[in-house]
């Protein structure tokens, strides 16, 4: 398995429109496992493959405390929602922030599985907001958005600082003498 990069906002990358899989193929259950092992060591809830630069309709997650309930959602489809609720989410992509979204806290899901076999899924509470957020992904979405507009351009301008400072060598950090 190999661990993946996860694009960081504001990647315009992570803006793409995902396209639905027509069907699941050998190298897709590489990507699932790989997805896993990105998820679990660095480590989040849930992971969309757009965040790793697969602009497909996919999306691995574990809700779990123990790591030992994986879930696998291609081409995933809210069939319906209810309950209104608010949940203090982050994203792999926007690390070190933290904020309140509103969302469905009950959900129904349809989609296939690792395998290519639909199925449908009642979740609620956290697994119901992850779906969620995750799915968003797929149409270019982040938990951004749902902030204030000051609120996202404060978090823009210090992840690009962060990303500038980590691309450049470390000698032309130091100072000139
Ligand atoms: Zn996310």
């Amino acid at each position: 398995m190999t661990r993946l990069t996860i694009l960081e906002y504001p990647d315009p990358r992570l803006r793409r429109m995902a396209v639905p899989l027509a069907r699941v193929e050998k190298h897709h259950q590489q990507l699932i496992d790989d997805m896993f092992e990105t998820m679990y060591d660095a480590p989040g809830v849930g992971l969309a493959a757009p965040q790793v630069d697969a602009p497909i309709r996919l999306l691995v997650m574990d809700v779990s405390d123990n790591n030992d309930q994986p879930l696998v959602l291609i081409n995933p489809d809210i069939l319906a929602r209810s309950t209104p609720g608010t949940m203090r989410e982050g994203c792999l992509s926007v690390p070190g922030y933290f904020e309140e979204v509103d969302r469905s806290h009950e959900i129904t899901v349809r989609a296939l599985d690792r395998l290519g076999k639909p199925f449908e899924l009642q979740a609620e509470g956290l697994l119901a907001v992850c779906i969620q957020h995750e799915m968003d992904h797929l149409d270019g979405k982040l938990f951004v958005d749902y902030l204030t507009e000051l609120k996202r351009s404060r978090i823009r301008k210090k992840l690009e600082k962060e990303q500038r400072q980590r691309s450049q060598p470390k000698s032309s950090r130091s100072p000139a003498l």
